[in-house]
């Protein structure tokens, strides 16, 4: 299935979206890659849902990518009775250890290290920061708190304590477990929460051991002490603006939403946006103006993939909230502005072949107006040389390796298509040209640049480009 914008979208699957049809409704709307978000939901139900992606995928022919997203170390509040509880302003609320679920006047938070770092006259953030109490007294496994901003407190929500200095290792227990599972599961890529070092990130590449590829959530004010240590080391980063909101000034989230996005398209890394993109939508079919505009900002700003999270995962809307980012992605994309910004942030080549051919590929696709460029991968490195160059045209990928192909598609303006590698230059230019007019980018008598490695079938190669005619 081709696409009509090459900023890619991911969309969190949950209650609201874990049946194969919705999977396949996303898809269709625009999902390129599902999100399974291992802060919440058992380990059945996130292969269920990985189950069920497979099978889509199986069925429209294209590689969709999965991301199982570790919850690492996020204190959260336990389970709340029944729908919820409204906290009003100025009322006494108690957190404490027992583990009985939540009600007005109290509710369980299951981390004791919580109240060893506690302090009275701390904040304590909940929910993304939409609530805030105010701890007025403490006790071993209690803290007595005041609302000071109200609202409605439900199941497991995060709590964030930008005061207070907690130990946090790189992956709980928890962690550990679910990246087990989801490695057995056969998940693409890997999302760690709260990197706060690029040791985060080495010790979890120990663990996954080239088994899945490595996202880093930037949503700690740490990690950006060594953010292009972080950004070398992992494999790609998202803009974690939930927890990033919380744990920094508001106001400092959109300055660094667009230095990360500049600094992970400068290392060719592809640089997801995420978190309240459409939250309207979770519970109305049509977006707020200014979530439309976030979402162009995104686009604009260059990111690779913008991500829905409780919108498709437990709202209302799921589908309607893709098919309204998929409208705003692509009419940003036509643009002309957006294609004077693409083209204004062109980083140097590196001194490799791969650099070299890729960015001499964009150039001459836009010198002889040809209508797609096409690149033979087999790691993805190449491709994503070639997504770094923004080019004009779409990127079709050809790759013997589906795991290549669906880990592509977090990668900006790439289609990836798992094909066995060529044989020679004439199989080359047939399984392009052909490949291309099966997913309607190219017809009769367009003009393809291809690239790919010589002799065929050896990794990390590129090292020719060709002009071809579509027959
Ligand atoms: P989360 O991560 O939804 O797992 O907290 C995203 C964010 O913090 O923005
Ligand atoms: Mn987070």
């Amino acid at each position: 299935m081709q696409r009509n914008r090459s900023t890619k979208i991911i969309a969190t699957l949950g209650p609201a979206s874990g049946e194969q049809e919705t999977i396949a409704a996303l898809h269709a709307a625009g999902a390129d890659l599902f999100r399974l978000n291992f802060s919440h939901g058992e380990h059945a139900d996130h292969l269920a849902r990985l189950n069920a992606i497979r099978a889509v995928e199986q069925a429209v022919g294209t590689p969709i990518g999965v991301m199982a997203d570790l919850q690492g170390p996020k204190i959260r509040i336990g389970t709340i009775q029944g729908d919820g509880v409204d906290l009003a302003v100025g009322a006494a609320y108690r957190l404490d250890l027992t583990g009985q679920p939540g009600d007005g006047q109290r509710a369980p938070l299951p981390h004791p290290e919580v109240f060893a770092a506690l302090e009275e006259g701390m904040d304590l953030l909940i929910d993304d920061g939409r609530l805030r109490l105010l701890v007025k007294q403490l006790g071993d496994d209690y803290a007595e708190c005041e609302v000071v901003t109200g609202g409605r407190l439900t199941d497991r929500k995060g709590v964030n304590l930008p005061q207070a200095l907690l130990p946090l290792g790189a992956m709980t227990a928890k962690d550990q477990a679910d990246l087990r599972f989801a490695l057995e599961a056969g998940v693409d890529w890997v999302a760690l929460s709260f990197v706060q070092r690029p040791d985060d990130i080495a010790e979890a590449r120990r663990l996954i051991a080239g088994r899945a590829a490595v996202m880093a959530k930037i949503e700690k004010p740490a990690a950006l002490c060594q953010i292009d240590e972080i950004i070398e080391l992992a494999d790609a980063v998202m803009v974690a603006r939930g927890d990033l909101g919380v744990e920094l000034p508001v106001e400092e989230v959109p300055a660094l939403q667009k230095d990360l996005i500049r600094r992970a398209r400068r290392a060719g890394k592809p640089v997801v946006v995420a978190t309240q993109m459409l939250e309207s939508m979770i519970s109305a079919p049509v977006p707020t103006r200014a979530e439309v505009s976030d979402v162009a900002t995104a686009v604009y700003d260059g990111a690779d993939a913008v991500m829905l999270s409780g919108e498709t995962a437990s709202g209302g809307f799921p589908v309607e909230a893709v098919e309204v980012m998929n409208r705003v992605a692509a009419k940003v994309e036509g643009d002309p502005g957006y294609r004077a910004i693409m083209d204004a942030e062109h980083a140097d080549p590196e001194a490799t072949s791969a650099d070299a051919i890729t960015a001499a590929a964009r150039q001459v696709a836009e010198t002889i107006s040809a209508t797609a460029i096409v690149t033979y991968t087999t790691s993805g490195s190449t491709a994503l040389r070639a997504a770094r160059e923004r080019p004009p045209v779409p990127t079709l990928v050809l790759t013997p390796s589906l795991i290549t192909a669906r880990r592509l598609a977090v990668a900006w303006g790439l289609s990836c298509v798992h094909s066995a590698d060529a044989s020679g230059f004439t199989d080359m230019v047939d399984r392009a040209c052909r490949a291309a007019a099966d997913r309607g980018i190219a017809t009769s008598g367009d003009r393809l640049v291809i690239t790919a490695g010589v002799p065929f079938g050896t990794p990390g190669a590129t090292n020719s480009l060709r002009i071809a005619w579509v027959p």
